[in-house]
């Protein structure tokens, strides 16, 4: 057979792997080399460097923890490498995650006898940018020439048949990894199925539950028999103690998801007299419930705050698919049940259900280069179609042009598809020059339709083409996956200027216009201007992740670059997720690319440190402030905040960062949420200036746009009155800011227009003139600037306040550390 489509689906998982095909329109899984339908993605080495892959690998965690590693998507993107001891080897996240796509592609291989080099891999919604490209480049490694990449949720839906038919709703997909969470909704609109929203967090999963029985219900237990010196999950000295006790945890868990209560593994490990320990006892599903329980919350909260985002109550979900192993307790599925009261559909195995929703999706994706290709021999015709092999159409297009061999003529040539099983023809379709035709198909539901496509010359001899078939299958279609998180650059001012919003479909292209804040002297050494790009959804820029820099260097430039100089800006993201970020400097006339360095370093311990001491200082001032404000909801947040597991959780990994780079990596992301929780408070505590101020510049802005601005201002005036009353009503205080400022840049563009603003700005500049840094030019510039203003010249007088306005010494230059050393401002 001839495939025209990927038809194979991986699920690359942190703790287990699958793979798919589509055969018609059902899925199989491919079963592994021991019989089982999911390998875990667990990686060995021994002494003669020889790799396996899966169970083994994983058997070999305790007694090796040193020649043996899993969870390595957790890390993906980084710079981490993992050390083999044995085989003194080193390898990287990417070059693990390809060990476990070359073992799924063997499984084929030897289960089927085809060699497979295109597949589509799945990745969480959550997942960055740097780890999709990392995930591509372990593709690569693996042998796959193709592998468009997809949202394990989306996946999880299409297993699950979510069909366009579906008008009713939403569905909201509950993913639950051993090392991921995902919760996303979606929707199926005008024929095609998509994403609504998405919340995730690349560090929950069902090995957190693992770790909490160790660290809450086990190492208590152990420290009352034992004396043991520092005994922690970060230190080195009690890394095997530590696999092992997780290892009895996880199947004691497993246990428990069928029984009561459960006997654990025994533990044995050198105590520190050399002695081996012991370690065994009972846990029942009780003391299980009691630690799983707040992490089985956090899961629930992103769901909420999912939905919340959307507008959307609980009574819209239609019903909530559940994937990933620890949704198979039936205690997991009483506490989301009782949280999120939405009906639970776990019908679908959910260890392979993604696989098989990526092996769906493959049928929907064409082979860019059909296998057919390769073998093409020569004299014989060949066929470059257009058609797309899923679709909602019973009557789908199929358009092409027929290339002939050795530039035989075509002229006179017919085409013809046909269906053997339905016995439907579309009758001989005459080629037009150049051997283009155009003809739509008829196709039956239910089941794969498979096209015959025959060649006839004028005498009517029909002559091989390749390829001879083409597939098409009434079903749903993906809609062009969209941006997982919205992407801009970060200003000095640490203001975030988005580019894109999520959930927009690529590819993206945006422009952009700033003034630099700082000069750049042609040729200064180490000197550059940078501008941070950065991925995320937070309204202050440093509250997002910085996923590269495009820097323009002083050693670089033709000529030097004053303060205020204009920069165009350009992002643009492919569909398969390249970015390229180019700025152009029209003084210069020169443009400048950035190179987006995907890899991403382990956090520094001492940053971390510090980072959260500076958070703790911030967190006790303002709950001092909340206690003395008026205001409940800020006393409310400020209580939550202080009663939060959080911190508590912060301070705990925080011992642990220096020895286990996964520690690190979930600190800073737990700081963050840190940070996030502490705007809020803060958020809280402005709120009635805020309100206020928003109020008033309401009225400005509409004011000023009757008075003085075209329709189209009045429009947008109106527009962001409303948007400030719903921000008001629903007490955004993560929006109202942003508002702020569009309101702000609104009013300065009518109010721009007139003369007497310009006026306005020069005598406020004047009022501060003993501020302005340079005050023999400032002086020459003011006297300028009066003169301008006796003879009425605006225009002269515009640029004489932007100069003077240069001089002015910038708050914003000081909160330009926090915008990650953005030399850009708008
Ligand atoms: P991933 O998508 O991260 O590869 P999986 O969906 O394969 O993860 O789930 C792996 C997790 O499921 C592990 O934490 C494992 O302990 C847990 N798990 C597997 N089977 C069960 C079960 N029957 N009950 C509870 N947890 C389970
Ligand atoms: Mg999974």
């Amino acid at each position: 057979m001839s495939r025209t489509t990927i038809d194979f689906g991986i699920d690359l998982g942190t703790t287990n792997s699958a793979i798919a095909e589509l055969k018609g329109v059902s899925t199989e899984i491919i079963k592994n080399n021991s019989d089982g339908d999911i390998t875990p993605s667990a990686v060995s080495m021994d002494k003669s460097g020889t790799v396996q892959v899966g169970q083994r690998a994983r058997n070999r965690l305790i007694e090796s923890p040193d020649d043996a590693y899993t969870e390595f998507k957790r890390r993906m993107g980084t710079d981490h490498l993992y050390a083999f001891k044995n085989s003194g080897q080193q390898r990287s996240p990417e070059q693990l995650s390809a060990e476990v796509l070359k073992s799924l592609r063997a499984d084929v291989q030897q289960r089927t006898g085809e060699t497979i080099d295109a597949a589509v891999i799945t990745v969480p919604a959550a997942f960055e940018l740097h780890q999709c490209d990392a995930t591509r480049r372990a593709a690569v490694l693996a042998g796959f020439r193709e592998c468009p990449l997809l949202q394990e949720p989306v996946a999880a839906a299409l297993a699950y048949g979510f069909q366009v038919s579906d008008q009713k709703g939403y569905w909201l997909v509950y993913d639950f990894g051993g090392g991921t969470f995902d919760a996303a909704i979606i929707k199926a609109d005008e024929g095609a199925i998509h994403v609504v929203n998405h919340g995730g967090d690349n560090f929950l999963g069902g090995s957190d539950i693992d770790w909490a029985i160790v660290e809450e219900l086990l190492v208590p237990r152990l420290l009352e028999q034992h004396l043991l010196e520092d005994f922690r999950r970060g230190n080195p000295h009690w890394r095997q103690a530590f696999a092992k006790l997780k290892r009895a945890a996880e199947m004691a868990k497993i246990d428990l998801s069928r029984s009561e209560r459960t006997v654990l593994e025994t533990c044995r490990f050198p105590g520190p007299d050399g002695d081996d320990i012991e370690f065994e006892g009972e846990l029942t599903r009780e003391q299980l419930i009691r630690v799983a329980r707040p992490i089985i919350q956090r899961s629930i909260e992103i769901c909420q705050r999912v939905l919340k985002e959307k507008h959307l109550e609980s009574s819209s979900i239609e019903k909530i698919i559940l994937v990933g192993g620890p949704t198979l307790a039936p205690y997991f599925r009483q506490l989301l049940t009782e949280g999120l009261r939405i009906p639970l559909d776990h019908s679908a195995d959910p260890l392979t259900v993604v696989a098989r929703g990526a092996a769906i999706f493959a049928g929907n994706q064409r082979l860019a280069r059909p296998a057919s290709d390769a073998d093409s021999t020569p004299g014989e015709f060949a066929v470059d179609l257009k058609y797309q092999p899923v679709g909602m159409d019973e009557a789908p297009d199929v358009g092409g042009r027929v290339s002939g061999a050795e530039g035989k003529a075509l002229t006179g040539f017919t085409i013809e598809f046909s269906n053997s099983k339905t016995q439907w023809r579309s009758g001989r379709i005459p080629l037009r020059t150049e051997g283009v035709f155009l003809t739509s198909l008829h196709a039956e539901k239910g089941s794969r339709n498979t096209f015959r496509i025959e060649l006839f010359d004028t005498t009517g001899q029909q002559h091989p083409i390749k390829p001879d078939e083409l597939h098409y299958t009434i079903g749903a279609v993906v809609q062009d996956q969209p941006l997982i998180h919205s992407m801009g650059i970060a200003l000095a001012n640490n203001q975030y200027e988005r580019y894109f919003e999520k959930g927009v479909g690529l590819p993206l292209r945006g422009t952009r216009s700033f003034r630099t804040m700082q000069p750049l002297s042609k040729g200064q050494d180490g000197a550059l201007l940078r501008i941070p790009l950065i991925e995320g959804d937070q309204t202050l820029a440093d509250r997002n992740r910085r996923i590269g820099d495009l820097e323009i260097l002083a050693q670089n430039i033709r000529r030097d670059l004053p303060t205020n100089s204009d920069i165009e800006v350009t992002i643009s993201m492919s569909s398969d997720r390249i970015i390229r970020i180019m700025a152009y400097v029209p003084l210069l006339d020169e443009t400048f690319e950035g190179k987006i360095d995907m890899a991403r370093h382990t956090p520094d311990a001492n940053a971390l440190a510090n980072d959260f001491q500076i958070e703790m200082k911030r967190i006790r001032e303002t709950i001092e402030s909340s206690k003395k404000s008026e205001s409940a909801e800020a006393e409310k947040a400020a209580a939550q905040l202080e009663a939060s597991p959080l911190l508590e959780e912060v301070r705990t990994l925080l011992k642990s960062t220096s020895g286990d780079p996964d520690a690190a990596a979930k600190c800073e992301r737990r700081l963050l949420e840190l940070k996030l929780r502490m705007d809020e408070v803060a958020g809280h505590l402005e709120w009635p200036t805020l309100v206020s101020q928003a109020r008033k510049t309401v009225n400005d802005v509409t004011k000023l746009a009757t008075q003085q601005g075209s329709s189209m201002h009045r429009d947008r005036a109106r527009e962001l009155s409303d948007e400030v009353d719903e921000i008001i009503r629903d007490r955004r205080v993560d929006r109202i800011e942003r508002k702020l400022e569009q309101l702000m840049k609104l009013f300065h563009e009518i109010a721009s227009a007139q003369p007497e603003y310009w006026v306005h700005f020069f005598s406020m500049i004047e009022k501060d003139r003993h501020k302005l840094v340079d005050p023999s030019r400032a002086a020459a510039l003011l006297e300028q600037g009066r003169n301008a203003i006796a003879r009425n010249n605006t225009v002269m007088l515009q640029t004489i306040v932007q100069q003077l306005w240069a001089l002015m010494p910038n708050e914003e230059m000081q909160s330009a550390q926090r915008g990650y050393q953005s030399g850009l401002l708008r």
